[in-house]
């Protein structure tokens, strides 16, 4: 293990959980000239930041519920365009009032925006069927505002990368375990290390939770109260871009009614479904029916689409003490930074829950501010002012035809491609296991997108674990006796098993018509030929999918 990859023994800040939310925190207070780690039980952005709808919000979808949530997002809608352009397609947004829309709150929308401050503008059916001509032919008026379409992974990525830049320590595959306190303060935590099963202690002046829907699980481990309401959404991956502007019915809030363009993909969502374990959740058949049933009414034609898969993601919803029984819609989206020295008499612990991965930047600059207030240190917040490193040299946002232009410009040829679909080459695969190593083939994944295209990784998982093997005998030296073809062969099948067997909880609650012809055909190629029968013994348990996964990545550090 690197000193970069060792836990330090204190420090000032400790920060729980790698999402959008821990990561603008670390690169907050680092930036400020704190020391922090920040530690994440999984893959960073391997939470609900990794699985969210990829929209950021122009604020338009709170305007009549939450205009306060609403004049946030459009701010940081801004403040993310100028500091990660290259995260943020911008595709706009349409409102449009389909036939089931109610008239009165059609009719208030543009008032609503313009009191939030939101740019929203009335134009004409012709022109938005000309540009969208898959939309329903009965819609009766349609709002332009400026929603867009944001990636997740890179600009964790690249809050993380600010961060080490000043200092901080972000640290994968570190699970918080146990939090012991002396009296009213947090002395130290102790850390698993998730790859080989070790477990350290720090002790950390301040520890902020940015645990998301786990918040209520931390907290519990310093013996203090948080009521989390986690509510799992639900989202369909269809095939093409449907739309290449993010299309919101304009009525309240509700299941199946935003499809928002994705690099070549679009994505349908949510549902809202309360569910009392973050980690135990499954995707029923009824809730895909009921997402389509709902599409259909923004795109008629949806049915004779090809889904991809499904997928869903956790609501970190805080559970006020008066809100408990309320619906998930009903409960708040707005984020909350819970001081447990009022609540807990804890006074060296901060959570902050709830918001939206729009407001991340904010809601780790409050958080960052408290920090600061707590510990004595006089430093302002600089994360709005300065753009993220690491995004290329020309800051805009990736296209798959990108690299098919890169790789003409190196000189084209063979480009040795391990991933048709999205254009993954073997120099790319070598580039980030030479940079994110141990690395599960998962990560791989978030970091070049390989598997995420229309095959779904039928044809390069299999390649791409070879590589994977490759990885972990150049890094591991074998004992002399042992066989080497025979334990990269066993590496590379447990990798394409946890891999698998996360690909297929999506692909079976959609599995019908075309689609089933698709899993049977990847079903063939790895079962048949390769005689793993990952989708056999697919298991709905994403913690043991992880635990495959930390395995996996165990193996590759060697
Ligand atoms: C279905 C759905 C759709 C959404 N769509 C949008 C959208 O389009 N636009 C938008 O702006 N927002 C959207 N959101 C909201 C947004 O995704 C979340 O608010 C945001 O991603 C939360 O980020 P986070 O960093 O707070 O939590 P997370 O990303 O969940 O991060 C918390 C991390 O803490 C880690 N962790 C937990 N316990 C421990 C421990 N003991 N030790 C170490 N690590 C731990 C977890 O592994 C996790 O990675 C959506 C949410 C859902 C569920």
């Amino acid at each position: 293990m690197s000193a970069e990859d060792a836990l330090p023994r204190a420090t000032d800040v400790l920060i729980v959980g790698g999402g959008a939310t821990g990561s603008g925190i670390l690169r907050d207070l680092s930036r400020r000239g704190l020391s922090c780690v920040l530690v994440e039980k999984g893959d960073f952005g391997s939470g609900t930041s990794g699985r969210y709808h990829g929209l950021l919000h122009s604020g338009a979808r709170y305007v009549a519920k939450d205009p306060l949530a609403a004049r946030e997002c459009i701010a940081e809608n801004r403040v993310i365009r100028r500091i990660a352009p290259a995260c943020v397609e911008d595709t706009g947004g349409l409102f449009v009032a389909t036939p089931a829309d109610p008239d009165d709150y059609v009719e208030a929308f543009p008032a609503r925006c313009a009191a939030a401050g939101i740019a929203c503008e009335e134009i004409p059916l012709d022109e938005v069927f000309r540009r969208e001509p898959s939309l329903n032919r009965r819609i009766r008026r349609a709002f332009r505002v400026p929603d867009a379409s944001l990636e997740p992974w890179q600009l964790i990525e690249a809050n993380l990368r600010d961060a080490r830049d000043h200092g901080g320590r972000a640290l994968p595959y570190r699970q918080v375990v146990g939090i012991e306190r002396n009296g009213g303060f947090i002395s130290s935590v102790s850390i698993a290390d998730r790859r080989n099963g070790t477990v350290d202690r720090i002790a950390p002046r301040l520890v902020i939770s940015a645990a998301g829907a786990w918040a209520g699980r931390l907290a519990g481990l310093a013996g203090a109260r948080l009521e989390m309401s986690p509510g799992k959404g639900t989202m369909l991956v269809y095939n093409q871009r449907m739309t290449d502007t993010v299309v919101n019915r304009c009525h309240p809030p509700g299941d199946g009614d935003i499809m928002v363009p994705v690099h070549t993909v679009a994505i349908l969502g949510t549902t809202e479904i309360h569910v009392d374990d973050p980690d135990e959740y499954g995707i029923g058949r009824e809730e895909v029916e009921h997402l389509v049933a709902e599409g259909e009414l923004l795109f008629p034609d949806i049915r004779r689409m090809r889904v991809l898969r499904a997928y869903a993601g956790v609501r970190p919803l805080y559970a006020a003490e008066e809100s408990v029984a309320a619906d998930g819609r009903e409960i708040s989206r707005a984020h909350v930074i819970l001081d447990h020295e009022r609540r807990d008499g804890i006074s060296n612990f901060f959570s902050i829950v709830g918001g939206k991965l729009t407001t991340y930047r904010l809601m780790a600059e409050q958080t960052s501010d408290q920090a600061c207030t707590r510990i004595g240190v006089d430093a302002r917040c600089t994360t709005a002012d300065e753009e993220l490193p690491g995004l290329g040299a020309d800051r805009t946002y990736y296209w798959l035809g990108d690299r098919l232009a890169e790789h003409e410009a190196e000189g084209g040829g063979d480009a040795e491609l391990i991933c048709e679909c999205e254009f993954v080459t073997r120099p790319m695969l070598d580039r980030f296991l030479a940079e994110r190593w141990p690395c599960s083939l998962d990560d791989v994944r978030r970091g070049t997108r390989l598997g995420m295209g229309p095959c779904q990784g039928a044809f390069c998982t299999f390649r791409a674990a070879g590589i994977v093997a490759d990885a972990v005998s150049a890094r591991s030296p074998l004992e002399p006796e042992s066989d080497p073809g025979a334990a990269a062969a066993d590496v590379a099948e447990r990798a394409l098993v946890a891999f698998l067997r996360e690909r297929y909880k999506g692909t079976r609650p959609i599995a019908s018509g075309r689609q089933l012809q698709e899993l049977w055909l990847a079903t063939g190629i790895y079962w048949g030929s390769l005689g793993i029968d990952a989708f056999e013994t697919a298991t709905s348990d994403p913690a043991t999918v992880s635990d495959a996964t930390a395995e996996v990545a165990s193996d590759g550090a060697g």
